[in-house]
């Protein structure tokens, strides 16, 4: 899971990005408003953490922007208490949820996994992949007969993601954007290579991701 940090003040973005990488997220940080909104446009993220007060372009404005462009990235907003009565114009800009500062960094990591858990149940069924049922968190695959297989966060990474666009061929340049931090220096041969891992552990057969010679990878 990726997700955007746009903040100012370094001492609460770096904090907040370390204890996410700790909790596996993959994690890309903007200073202000202007470089966020740009990164958000950009990039696929699944989860953006946006403080209220910002330079350049503030953070009401910034959830605005990017709703009125469809982009529908869930958005949890930030701010410092004394700020609290932009509450509710937060969640009129079209955030989903809403932390006051100081905050729980254990209380932030459960509120992104609620937004993008509701996020993708707008979006999809259950996560079912051939014979086996699929659990993001734990990077568990169970087979019907309970074989339990574990996979990397990248191989889990990519699988959540061609399972989310079921029916979609989904090229190697949006899967590096998708589950790779952009501050990492990756290439197309390194999907590839997950791709390869991937389907040892769980498509021997090549049968349910299927490889669209010079597209990318569609699971159907
Ligand atoms: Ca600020």
């Amino acid at each position: 899971m990726k997700v955007l940090i746009i903040e100012d003040e370094d001492a609460l973005r770096k904090p907040i990005r370390l204890f996410l990488e700790n909790k596996r997220f993959e994690v890309d940080e903007a200073e202000d408003g202007k470089i966020g909104l740009e990164m958000a446009r950009i990039s696929n993220y699944d989860c953006i953490i946006l403080d209220l007060n910002l330079p350049e372009i503030d953070g009401v404005e910034v959830c605005k922007r990017l709703r009125d462009e469809k982009n529908t990235t869930p958005i949890i907003m930030a701010t410092a208490r004394s700020q609290i009565y932009n509450k509710l114009e937060g969640f009129e800009t079209g955030a989903d949820d809403y932390m006051t500062k100081p905050f729980n960094l254990e209380e932030l990591v459960a509120r992104i996994k609620a937004v993008i858990k509701r996020n993708s149940l707008n979006k999809s069924e259950a996560l079912i992949f051939g014979q086996y049922t699929i659990h993001p968190e734990s990077n568990l695959v169970i087979s019907s007969n309970s074989r339990e297989i574990m996979l990397s966060n990248k191989e889990m990474g990519i699988l959540e993601y061609l399972l989310r666009n079921k029916g979609r061929i989904v090229s190697s340049e949006e899967l590096l954007e998708h589950v790779w931090s952009t501050e990492v220096d990756t290439f197309t041969q390194t999907v590839k290579t997950h791709i390869k891992t991937l389907r040892k552990k769980v498509d021997t057969q090549k049968e349910l991701i299927l490889s669209v010679k010079g597209k990318g990878y569609i699971i159907r």
